[in-house]
């Protein structure tokens, strides 16, 4: 059992199952991550969190954050002590103390989990958890539905899903920006054919593009050559055709299960072909594999909006 913070331990699970040890330590809160973790000692006065996941890099450990960064923060409020166990100690609890850290210290995700590794220097989260700790920060410790990460990260678990099972069973489509009123500031895309509103901007998922992240231009000016480094990592970026974006709720084949098809536009009497998707994956032709994808060809439709 080591001790990575004020009144916050991180253990295997042998250390959770030693009544002895725990009543030594003064120990009265305790978060279990895993299947098959109970409330052992409910009974003798032990309160428990319990968060039933695997350590899989595609396990989807952001949605307890909030959750368990309460039952920690309220365990520590209280002045009492706080044991966070997974089945090693290794992954999952101290992916959990991280989010804990973060949230309470203001630390970036990789100083939380280096903090914690100068107490315990087993520790080690999955990649998978490490980026959902990325995402918790960027979205200010805090679940947040709404936010293009958050959704970015559930589109990556849905193609997990697809890959595994061949099935969607959980796959949230954006909401058609046609039916709410989009705050005045959004730009968004609009069928060039009917003009008909098909998705705002921060539903264009970017990618790398295949040449690179940054090109080098030479420019002249004043005698003086200087490099200007353009960033041309989205794809707005000109070599990419299409834009690449979430699945939208009037993406009809996409919610019918389908695993490729024809993505066109909603409105019945226009049903323009504005571009295709596969859940495979599609090449951009600036050469990125973008997998799922759910393209938009940049000549059927028109960016509007103000900045
Ligand atoms: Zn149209
Ligand atoms: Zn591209």
């Amino acid at each position: 059992m080591d001790l990575i913070a004020d009144g916050i331990y991180l253990s295997s699970c042998h250390e959770a199952e030693d009544f002895g040890l725990l009543e030594t330590q003064s120990i009265k809160s305790i978060v279990s991550i895993g299947h098959g973790f109970t409330a052992q000692f409910a009974d003798k006065g032990i309160k428990y969190h319990l968060i039933p996941i695997e350590d899989d890099a595609n396990e989807n450990a952001l949605d307890h954050f909030d959750d368990a960064v309460a039952f920690i923060t309220e365990t520590v409020a209280a002045n009492e002590k706080v044991l966070v166990h997974c089945m090693a100690g290794v992954s999952r609890s101290p992916t959990f103390v991280a989010a804990y850290l973060m949230k309470s210290k203001g630390l970036t995700a990789p100083d939380a989990v280096d903090l914690i590794r100068a107490a315990r220097d087993i520790v080690g989260p999955n990649e998978g958890f490490l980026t959902q700790l990325d995402i918790y920060q960027k979205m200010g410790n805090k679940v947040n539905q709404d936010s293009a990460d958050y959704r970015r990260f559930l589109l990556s678990q849905a193609a997990y899903e697809q890959q595994q099972l061949g099935t969607l069973t959980k796959l949230k489509m954006t909401a058609d920006p046609s039916k709410q009123a989009l705050p005045q500031k959004t730009r968004y895309l609009r069928c060039k054919m009917c003009r008909r509103q098909l998705l705002a901007q921060d539903s264009i998922i970017p990618h790398e593009i295949g040449a690179g992240q940054s090109v080098f231009q030479y420019r002249k000016r004043d005698n003086a050559i200087q490099m200007i480094s353009q960033t041309v990592n989205t794809a707005v970026g000109s070599k990419c055709s299409s834009y690449c974006t979430e699945p939208m709720e009037w993406m009809t084949e996409v919610g019918d299960g389908y695993l490729e098809g024809k993505i066109v536009c909603p409105n019945e009497k226009c049903g323009a072909k504005l571009g295709a998707f596969s859940w495979s994956g599609i090449a951009c032709p600036c050469g990125t594999w973008v997998a799922p994808a759910f393209t938009i060809n940049k000549q059927k439709v028109d960016v509007v909006g103000l900045l």
